[in-house]
């Protein structure tokens, strides 16, 4: 039993090992991509659920990686919060992103923005001349934020939504229902629309039906209240946007109506 005992914390040990190195590797290959502008956003629709109407897109994430492709956030992400390199990785995407605005017709683009931008005073006003040199509309940016950014340091946050509302660029609340959901700062932060985590979405119609059900009401309950847009995240089957079109939310994203992809063109573009 000894021998057993050893041989398994040898294992372990070297399981650390490995792990260790392997997130080492991709911090290093991270500050490559970085040097090389390895990153690319892809598209996914937004659209008003009456009709399917596409209202707009959220850019999401990839890093075009030497060896294994295009990753998604999920692969990385961590690695890059940690070091503090999603930062640098987050505005040569937002570069790409509004570049991609300038030329393509209309629609609204939301971008994902970490809590840790919050962390720079001048996160609102870096990000509105890096829109005016593409020659983007703010009027079509909005920023998708969580909860966890909105209880940081508040006073900070809300002068920084405010500078970017007073040009246009309207903010969401991402995963919404996931996190604190302190409902007393709701109404204190110029928030455009609510976006119902896929979590709950997925339980539509499935096993959890009756929990998803009730949350999903509530969370609509309360964007009512307080006149905010819903849009429901992960829109996988007609069920789930039956539901979601009777509750009253009138938008939603989801493999449903496409998956992010590339460069994809929207309107009259
Ligand atoms: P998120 O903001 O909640 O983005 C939605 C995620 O759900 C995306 O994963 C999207 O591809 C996926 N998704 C969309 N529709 C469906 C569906 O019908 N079913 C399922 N199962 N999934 C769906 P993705 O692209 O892997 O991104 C993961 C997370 O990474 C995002 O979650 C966001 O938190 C973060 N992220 C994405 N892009 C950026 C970025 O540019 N900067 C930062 N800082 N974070 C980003
Ligand atoms: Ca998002
Ligand atoms: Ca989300
Ligand atoms: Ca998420």
């Amino acid at each position: 039993a000894k021998a057993h005992g050893r041989d398994r914390s040898v294992m372990f040990d070297e399981e650390m090992r490995a792990e260790a190195t392997r997130l080492l590797d991709l911090e290093a290959d991270l500050r490559r991509a970085i040097l090389n502008d390895a990153f690319e956003p892809h598209f996914q629709p937004i659209v008003r659920l009456a009709d399917g109407a596409v209202v707009g897109h959220e850019a999401l994430l990839r890093w075009n990686h030497e060896l294994h492709g295009p990753l998604p956030p999920g692969e990385f992400i961590g690695v890059g919060e940690d070091s503090g390199l999603i930062e640098q990785v987050d505005w040569l995407m937002y570069r790409r992103v509004f570049d991609w605005m300038s030329r393509h017709g209309d629609g609204y683009v939301s971008i994902n923005v970490s809590p840790r931008h919050f962390h720079a005073e001048t996160f609102a006003e870096r990000l509105l001349r890096m829109l005016d040199d593409a020659g983007a509309d703010p009027r079509r940016l909005r920023i998708e934020i969580t909860e966890v950014a909105l209880l940081e340091d508040a006073p900070r946050i809300l002068r920084m939504l405010n500078v970017l509302r007073n040009r246009g660029v309207l903010a969401l609340l991402d995963d919404f229902g996931t996190g604190f959901s302190a409902l007393s700062y709701l109404h204190r932060f110029p928030i455009q629309a609510l976006k119902i985590d896929q979590s709950f979405v997925a339980g539509l119609g499935g096993e959890m039906h009756a929990e998803s059900l009730a949350l999903v009401r509530a969370i609509l309950a309360l964007a009512g209240t307080l006149g905010i847009d819903a849009i429901g995240e992960g829109v996988e089957t007609r069920e789930q946007r039956d539901i979601l079109r009777q509750l009253g939310c009138e938008f939603g994203q989801g493999y449903l109506y496409g998956r992010p992809t590339p460069e994809r063109p929207v309107g009259d573009a």
